[in-house]
């Protein structure tokens, strides 16, 4: 009798969260370490969303509620989706969770099982990979082209979609590139899923970076082309564009009521509901004008350290770094500096088994972290399936103007160490493979 189920070994993991072990271990050594590696705003939640918590806590309000989320919230949470999105909504289609994330499981506990094919970008969150292996479905990663910005043509697309095709999933502005979907190319992936696809088929639209764009880019919701809001799940939250990761806030408009309460379901059978105080709190970061004062200035600082970075990475021998027009990531290509270190000759001669475990990024990855120090994730850890040959970092810009200085110049400094890449080669710790 086997102690864990074969599902479970299928499911996948958020490397973000996972590097910090490594982190720890390269600090453990005496090294000093810059990190790069966490997709969170390092900016706190602002002090008049904070005194909501805190009166809510002091008065009382501390017990379940709906769990489908206070009425409130999913109120300023419709109001937010038909004055951004131009479309109708409804407060009783809006399920409040715990994170943006849990939308994914849920996405694919309800609509997708064994023999059913999820389309996903790749690269892409992590945890949308985990979820279709989990559920017993086919992975079926969209790759997303550097050369397009890092999204992909509808013909591309169209090449994926088959009848067994369930879930279309889509994240923009992207984790792990920053890049976005424009509405030219939403309405051509409209058409080809109208077309191709089965009536029933959802588009999963991961929209957590919606408040986080830059040079005059608008954030266009898929669910804003015609007929696409009656197929399309938005999921977004207030972890990123409100700084609130902490608070455990996310939300989904469903297509349908009958859909909402399948969601509100998988709530009673996880977490009941989101704690009281932080709903009432996110209320007030959607109901408060200042929240928008303080959403543009994390905006405005993220532009200027994003103009930093960009030129900084690009004038370092071997990478190549596009501008991204959302998010709080940079992912170069680090290509030239695999071929310059001579990291894809060691690569080659590892053998089949500890090839699979890493790649010539993840090589240099561990080389920046345990001898640079500066700590990055690498291409592999935003889905693996699709990712050979391709040679990117994700660097999170969610760090202070100094460290983003220091922590480019320590990767400028690796870009060239071929003396001591020569030498990571022999530390099995950091090689970690
Ligand atoms: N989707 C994407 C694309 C993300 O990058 C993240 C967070 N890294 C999430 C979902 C989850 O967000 P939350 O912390 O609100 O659960």
């Amino acid at each position: 009798m086997a102690v864990f189920t074969e599902r479970i070994a299928a499911m996948g993991t958020e490397n973000a969260f996972k590097i910090s072990e490594d982190v720890a271990r390269a600090q453990a050594r005496g090294v000093d370490v810059i990190k790069f590696t966490i997709g969170e705003p390092d900016f706190d939640s602002a002090p008049h969303i904070n005194q909501v918590g805190i009166d809510n806590i002091l008065s009382g309000n501390t017990h379940y509620t709906d769990p489908a989320g206070i009425r409130g919230l999913r109120e300023a949470i419709a109001t937010h989706v038909a004055k951004t999105r131009g479309i109708p909504s409804d407060p009783d289609r809006v399920i409040i969770l715990a994170g943006a994330k849990p939308a994914i499981g849920y996405t694919m506990m309800s609509y997708v099982g064994p023999g059913d094919d999820v389309i996903y970008p790749s690269p892409g969150f992590p945890i949308y990979e985990s979820w279709v292996t989990y559920q017993g479905a086919t992975p079926v990663p969209l790759v997303l082209r550097e050369d397009k910005g890092f999204a992909f043509t509808p013909e591309e697309l169209e090449a994926l979609v088959t009848e067994r095709t369930k879930v279309v999933m889509l994240c923009s502005p992207s984790n792990p590139t920053g890049g976005v979907l424009d509405r030219t190319l939403l309405e051509g992936v409209a058409e080809v899923v109208t077309r191709k696809a089965h009536p029933d088929v959802r588009i999963y639209s991961d929209e957590i970076y919606e408040h986080i764009t830059f040079d005059g880019f608008e954030q266009f919701s898929i669910a804003s082309v015609p007929g696409m809001a009656e197929r399309t799940i938005i999921a977004s939250g207030l972890s990123k564009g409100f700084a609130m990761t902490g608070w455990r806030l996310g939300w989904v408009m469903l297509p349908s009521l009958e859909e909402a309460a399948l969601f509100k379901q998988l709530n009673i059978n996880t977490v009941s509901c989101v704690p009281p105080f932080a709903q009432e709190a996110g209320r007030e970061a959607f109901e408060n004008p200042k929240t928008a004062e303080v959403v543009a200035s994390m905006v405005s600082e993220f532009k200027a350290r994003r103009d930093y970075v960009v030129p900084a990475l690009n004038a370092i021998d071997g990478i190549q770094c596009n501008t991204p027009l959302g998010a709080f990531y940079v992912f170069p290509n680090v290509g030239g500096v695999c071929e310059n270190l001579g990291i894809h000759t060691f690569y080659e001669q590892l053998s089949d088994e500890r090839k699979a475990r890493t790649s010539p990024a993840t090589l240099f990855q561990r080389f920046l972290l345990y001898h640079h120090g500066v700590a990055l994730v690498d291409r592999r850890s935003f889905g693996v399936l699709e990712s050979e040959g391709q040679h990117f970092l994700r660097l999170s810009y969610a760090a202070d103007m100094d460290s983003i200085k220091e922590g480019v110049a320590r990767i400028g400094r690796g870009a060239s160490d071929r003396a001591g890449f020569e030498a990571f080669t022999a530390d099995s710790v950091a090689l970690g493979v």
